[in-house]
């Protein structure tokens, strides 16, 4: 009995332990479960934190490009898509973005719409507007680099003049198109592509003025124009290339080593006029009187485009001595396409007061010695100009 008692006692007592137990199992499991829950949703919540601090993190990387544009062929547009004429600076620069794709996975990209204009038609005027606004642009800390968009007509020129004039060591690109957005396989797009990448690329910095045409990465002291209508129009003749960019994917393998930007001395800060400098184009019996006609019309300085090492024949040099004695610098350069021009040659410029062009051709000298002028200086110390920029 006692046993039985006891016994069904202690079944009465394991009934009971039992219940208590597997309510106190229930209860457990249902506060581990809730621990569970609990611990799930933090690890969701955390899960979703890191992936949104990753994804901004990405987003921040990606470096601030500006793209002002200015016109040119890469904002032209034709009727239709394999017609040869066509309207340069007929699209803007938000429309030209739109035709880019994948941009913006390099960077984050704002354009700014400085002119509209073929680069037949561009001014001293808006080459100054356009360093002024990179000046400003450059100073900011969350701007990596801008890249401008351009007529390839006058591209160099407009290089090497923000190459005197900027004063930042960030990228700044010029690029430009030999197809108008309309036509068929417009080199455009891919064009601002890589002139974007580029102008992103911290390996970019410091190297003075660029230009991206066509996957190559030109420095604007030694590219040129060389085809009217080709793709493959910019050649950098004496120095070759700084370097190349493959869909997005730069190499860098020069280093530009003339003075340029941070270490140029010309500043237009507050100049409102450039003085005037004119070109003349030798040739076989070239008529002088077009260099004394320059003179008569107020130009402060004169670049031959010389035959062969700056070459003009007898009654030139003699108007261009004139002109000298009149405080006009003259420059001697070169029609011929690629080639250096030295100094008393064939032509004494010790005598006659002359400068020799050095590396730069007609158009590119005429920029620097429009800046060398905004300051009276001696001819020797514009040579020197010329030996170094
Ligand atoms: N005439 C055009 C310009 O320079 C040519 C071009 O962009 O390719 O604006």
């Amino acid at each position: 009995m006692i046993h039985r008692r006891r016994k069904s006692a202690s079944d009465a007592e394991g009934v009971s332990s039992a219940r208590v137990y597997s309510i106190q199992s229930i209860s457990v499991k249902g506060d581990t479960m809730k621990t569970n829950f609990k611990f799930l949703y933090f690890l969701l919540i955390l899960v979703l934190v890191v992936s949104w601090q990753e994804a901004s993190a990405q987003a921040k990387k990606l470096p601030n490009i500006v793209i002002l544009a200015t016109g040119g062929t890469i904002a032209g547009a034709a009727a239709t898509g394999t017609q040869s004429g066509y309207t340069s600076g007929a699209v803007t620069i938000d429309a030209m973005l739109t035709a880019v794709p994948g941009i913006k996975e390099i960077a984050n990209v704002k354009g700014e719409q400085i002119s509209n204009v073929g680069s037949q038609d561009m001014t001293f005027e808006i080459m100054m507007k356009v360093a002024r606004r990179i000046n400003e642009l450059a100073k900011k800390s969350d701007v990596d680099g801008v890249v401008v968009t351009h007529g390839t007509d006058t591209m160099e020129e407009t290089a090497y003049f923000l190459n005197l004039t900027v004063k930042t060591d960030k990228p700044v690109v010029l690029v430009g198109s030999m197809r108008p957005s309309t036509a068929v396989s417009a080199d455009g797009p891919l064009n601002i592509y890589n002139a974007v990448a580029v102008a992103g690329d911290p390996n970019a910095k410091g190297r003075g003025v660029l230009v991206v045409m066509n996957d190559w990465i030109h420095a604007a002291h030694s590219l040129t124009k060389t085809s009217t209508t080709a793709i493959q129009t910019f050649m950098s003749p004496l120095r070759g290339l700084v370097g190349v960019s493959a869909y997005g994917k730069n190499d860098f393998y020069n280093n530009p080593t003339w003075k340029h930007t941070t270490s140029s001395e010309f500043d237009i800060t507050n100049v409102t006029k450039l003085p005037r400098v004119d070109i003349i184009f030798a040739c076989a019996d070239m008529s002088p009187d077009l260099i004394d006609a320059c003179v008569a019309n107020g130009a402060k300085g004169i670049v031959i485009a010389g035959v062969g090492n700056g070459n003009m024949n007898k009654a030139s040099v003699d108007a261009a001595a004139r002109a000298v004695k009149k405080g006009v610098v003259v420059v001697r350069s070169s029609r011929v396409a690629t080639g250096m021009v030295d100094r008393n040659v064939e032509i004494n410029d010790d005598e006659l007061g002359f400068v020799a062009s050095d590396e730069l051709n007609p158009q590119k000298s005429r920029i620097l010695l429009t800046l060398a002028l905004l300051k009276d200086r001696p001819a020797a110390e514009i040579q020197t100009m010329f030996r170094s920029y």
